[in-house]
This record gives C-alpha cells, structure tokens and sequence, in this order.
C-alpha cells in the first residue's frame, strides 16, 4: 500500500528524471568518441596559444584550466545534478560537509546572523555553534517546525535562513512555502539541506528557497562508494561559492567524479525502490509489539505527514524507531543481531544499514546534550537500501525476536 503522492512533479526539465539523469550535462558526442565520460587525469589543462589564455579569461569559452577550479568530470555531474534539482548551478564539493561550510563562507561575514532549526546533522551543527561563532557570526537555534520563533529571531544582521527536510533522525518535515516565505518576507536567503530527500522526493527550489544543499556521499551517489557533496541554486548568487571553492581547493578527484556520474544515472530507479522499500519496513515496524514509536514521514501517524503529503513525492529509505521497554544494551543487541543489514553510519546506497545513534554518534555527548538533540537510548535509525523489502523485514524481524 502506499500514499505517495506520485502526482507531484519533482523535475523542471521537460524530460523524464531517468531520462534527465542518465544524459543531462553530457556531451552527444565525448572524447575518443567513448559512450561515457572519460576520467581526465589531469591537473592542469594546456593551452594552444596566448589567444586561447584571452579566450578563456574573458569567459568566452568553457574549458579547464588547472584542477582546483574544477575538471571535466565535474562540470558534467554539476550539470546533471541541477538538472535534476531545476536549479541554475550546481557546484560540486568534496563532502556534503564542505558544501555546507563552502556555502555558508561565503555568504557570510563577521556580525552576521544566521538562524537555523535545531534539528539538523551534528556536524552542521558543530560548525554553526562552534566554528562559525569563532569568526564572529551570530547563530540563533530555534525549534524545529517553530516558525513563529523563526521570525522572532530575524533581525536587521540576519543573513541566512538554515533548514534541512527531512531532518535527521527524526524525520521532521519543514514546510517550505511557510519557510521561503519567511525568508521573502524580511530579504533573508533560506537553504535547505535536502540530502534525506533528494531532488526525486523534493524540489525546494520550486517553493522559492534560495539554496539547495545534498551530501551526495548518500542517495545521489548511492553506493557507498563515494564522498561529494554539492549547492545548488541560481547562477548569479553561486557565483562567490564557486570562487571560494577554488580557493578552499574543496574539489573531487575525476575518478570520484566518475562514479558519481554513473551512481547518477540510475537515480530515478534506486530512488523508487528506497521509497517502497522505506514504506514497506516503516509499516512493518509500526505494528510490530516490540516497537515503542516509529519515524517515517510517510506513515499518518508521524507528526509531519500532511506537510510531507502535501510536498513530497515518496519519504525515502531512512526510517528511526525506538524499542519498547529496552535500555541502550538491549537495543544494541537489536542492532548486532543484524544478518543482512550492516552495521554503519551513513545512508543512502544499495546497502541497508542499521545503528543505534547514541552509540554511533553520540557516545561522547552527555545525557543532557542528548536529550536537547531528542536522541534516545532506544532508538534505532535505519537506512535501507534496494535489497528486496521482504529480506530485509525477514532480517529485522529475527532481529527484533
Ligand atoms: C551525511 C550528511 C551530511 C554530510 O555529508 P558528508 O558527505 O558526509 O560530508 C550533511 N547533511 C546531511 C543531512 C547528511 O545526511
């Protein structure tokens, strides 16, 4: 059963979003006529003459240069992403955190404000509180879902307005037309980390938000892989993120950019898959008598389903639960009794895997920090992959026995 809303246009190209991920970007016809891109190793590219340099520099031709401003490979996977995304540009990093920071670098300057919802990746987190405030930028948190408290703490120095959707491990569901408009509302930009959704599930850009963040380490590359992170968004205002990227020397290797491009080109399909297989198991574990709560957007009794209804395309494979009754050991034998899943952070690649966040990624925070971030001893965050659904529900059941 399911109640994706597949009505929902998720691509401004004309095209199909295969057929968008399998050529956009690409050249008909590439070097050493080969059908894919070929990995340029190179870290500098050659010019024929002085008035080709000119050329160049004065923009009037595409080309490389020297590999810190980019390589081939690259250009091709930024095109094919924002494609996919309907944005202007796309601008690829090395990780989704060196998009994040890249971006944020940026845009902001010293006695700037930022304000962000406060459930979010702890890294992007970390950076905000600890590294941002450093430099002199002002960063206010304020409750996940609490526009109100959102518009109450903009003022005159705000600059940028931070989400993710969903958000991670809760799943909570921004509504992005409320959140752009805030954002219109006081010339404040807004971005939207939208790695857990992905350009399949959510067009962002679309309701108006400025910039669109992806960790592509997860579904866009989708094989566990691969590390990339990518900003998407308009031409004119990524323009200061492609300099400092060039400067930051934040970029891929070709051979990363290669896998990339071929992880790409079977989005639309994994995407399909990772979304009935999400729903298969989030339903499967909300009626299971040893599970105490389940975290799904696409489940009616999540907090944020009528948002997620409403904008969303499928909800993805990430699905968090808690164990009924169970300390933090007694979960963690939920979790090592696993066969087919295994056991690893991360998400969004063909393998499903399982974690207790508490272990994984809040071992050295106490009690009380835990708490303010909502992880419990009993929680459970899944990644599921595009294995058959009924294996992988086989395998958490003998977990779960
Ligand atoms: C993984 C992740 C990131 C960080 O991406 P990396 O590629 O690991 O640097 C940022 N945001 C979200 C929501 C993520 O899941």
């Amino acid at each position: 059963m399911s109640t994706v809303s597949e009505q929902k246009p998720t691509s401004a190209t004309q095209r199909g979003i295969s057929t968008t991920s399998v050529h956009a970007g690409e050249a008909r016809q590439k070097a050493l006529d080969s059908i894919t891109d070929p990995i340029v190793m190179a870290s500098t590219f050659t010019f024929e003459n002085t008035q080709s340099i000119i050329d160049y520099v004065e923009q009037k031709q595409e080309r490389g240069e020297y590999g810190r401003y980019g390589v081939p490979g690259e250009r091709v996977v930024e095109k094919k992403m924002a494609a996919l995304e309907g944005a202007e540009e796309g601008i690829l990093f090395s990780t989704g955190m060196a998009a994040f920071v890249g971006l944020l670098n940026a845009k902001l300057s010293s006695g700037d404000e930022i304000v962000f919802f406060d459930e979010c990746y702890h890294r992007s987190r970390d950076y905000c509180r600890t590294y941002l405030s450093r430099f002199g930028v002002v960063t206010r948190e304020v409750k996940t879902g609490d526009y109100e408290a959102m518009e109450a703490a903009i003022n005159s120095n705000t600059k940028l307005l931070v989400s993710e959707s969903p958000t991670n491990p809760h799943l909570s569901i921004v509504d992005l037309e409320r959140f752009a408009a805030i954002g219109k509302t006081h010339g404040v930009e807004t971005i939207i980390d939208a790695t857990l959704a992905t350009p399949y599930n959510l067009q962002p850009i679309s309701y108006g938000v400025d910039y669109v963040m992806h960790s592509a380490t997860k579904y866009l590359g989708g094989h566990n892989d691969l590390l990339a992170g990518v900003v998407l968004g308009s031409k004119e205002q990524l323009a200061d993120v492609r300099k400092l990227r060039g400067i930051m020397g934040s970029i891929n290797s070709p051979h990363n950019c290669f896998l990339l491009e071929r992880g790409l080109k079977t989005f639309e399909l994994r995407m399909q898959r990772h979304n009935a297989n999400g729903m298969a198991v989030a339903r499967f574990l909300e009626d299971h008598p040893r599970v105490e709560r389940v975290f799904y957007p696409g489940l009616e009794s999540h907090p944020y389903f009528e948002t997620a209804r409403s904008q969303m395309r499928g909800y993805g494979g990430l699905v968090t639960f808690e164990v009924k009754d169970a300390d933090w050991k007694e979960t963690s034998k939920i979790v090592d009794a696993a066969q087919l899943c295994r056991i690893a952070p991360s998400l969004g690649g063909v393998e499903s895997l399982i974690e207790q966040p508490l272990v994984m990624s809040y071992w050295e925070r106490t009690p009380e920090q835990r708490k303010e971030f909502g992880i419990t001893d009993n929680m459970i965050r899944l990644a599921i992959g595009i294995e058959n659904a009924e294996d992988v529900i086989a395998d958490l059941t003998q977990c779960l026995s």
